[in-house]
């Protein structure tokens, strides 16, 4: 595995792949590595002839008051990691590099950016596309790997590739979780021992919701409701809670088409967040499993 620093170094690096007449992946990540992004350099691995992972704790998607210092950072253990697992390319910029003096242009994905968790962090989203239209810009890759547990980024960054014509599909992979359900993130290193025990109920509510929707709950706000008397005996503090159609994020009312019931919420000073898919309810199910 070649690991490198510039944005010029990673751009010919990735042409001479392509030349070769060989596809390539790419895994943007922010780095401090766990199984989550491990199952998207896999799933690059099984299919393009090569991957490039990017490694970049980017400040323009991080609030004021916000992680960024904190964040956890471990580029030897990570490149260990990424060696391991067959990676060809890894681009792990300084900000400097992404972000000379005089960088000025942002990229906007207009009505997918401000609600859920947009509303909470404004400016995120937007810092999110103008990193990840860059890497698209620098490594040409024909696929491009995102996590269902940022459900909102992927959904977002697949419609800015489709609008700025970036000629990459863009494939969402499953949430990786513990073994008690809750999803893994950088951020659960956060976590007080007390804090881990508590953690899994967000999981757990969104899961119980799901599970009764169309039978229990019969709406968007019965769900979040659901969710909410959940966790209400819990330490979490909700920030929100909202079931949206997984095509556009537009809040929905009935159940109907495919939901995605998103929260995040804190415990302590750490902020968790999931979501789960709600496949529609065929209404002959029942009869046809009966026959
Ligand atoms: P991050 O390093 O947090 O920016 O995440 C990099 C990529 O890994 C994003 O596409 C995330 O959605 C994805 N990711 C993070 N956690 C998980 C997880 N538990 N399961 C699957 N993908 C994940």
């Amino acid at each position: 595995m070649k690991t490198i620093p510039t944005p010029l170094g990673i751009r010919n690096a990735c042409r001479e792949v392509r030349h070769s007449g060989r596809t390539l992946g790419l895994v943007p990540t922010m780095g401090s590595l766990h199984e989550g992004h491990l199952s998207l350099v896999r799933r690059s691995g099984r299919e393009c002839d090569a991957t490039a992972v990017s490694l970049f704790v980017n400040p323009k998607q991080f609030g004021p008051g916000e992680d960024l210092e904190a964040y956890p950072r471990d580029l030897e253990r990570d490149q260990a990691l990424l060696e391991a697992e067959g990676v060809d390319l890894l681009f792990a910029p300084e900000a400097e590099d992404i972000y000379p003096p005089g960088h000025r242009t942002a990229v906007l994905v207009e009505g997918l950016s401000e609600s859920l968790c947009g509303r909470h962090r404004p400016g995120h989203f937007r810092g999110v596309a103008t990193i990840v239209a860059k890497l698209f810009n620098l490594v040409g890759p024909d696929r491009a790997y995102f996590g269902q547990k940022d459900y909102q980024q992927a959904v977002l960054l697949r419609r800015m590739a489709l609008d700025l014509d970036c000629g990459l599909e863009l494939v969402i992979c499953p949430t990786v979780r513990e073994p008690d359900g809750l999803a893994l993130s950088s951020r659960n290193a956060y976590l007080t021992p007390e804090e881990r025990r508590a953690a899994p109920a967000l999981h757990a509510a969104l899961a119980g919701a799901r599970e009764r929707a169309g039978s229990r709950l019969h709406s968007g706000e019965d769900l979040a409701r659901y969710v909410r008397e959940e966790l209400s005996s819990t330490p979490f503090r909700i920030q929100y809670i909202e079931a949206v159609s997984a095509a556009d994020l537009q809040l929905i009312d009935s159940l109907q088409g495919e939901i995605v019931l998103a929260a995040a919420a804190f415990l302590g000073r750490t902020r968790l967040i999931d979501n789960v898919l709600i496949q529609p309810q065929h209404p002959d199910a029942e009869e046809t499993a009966q026959r």
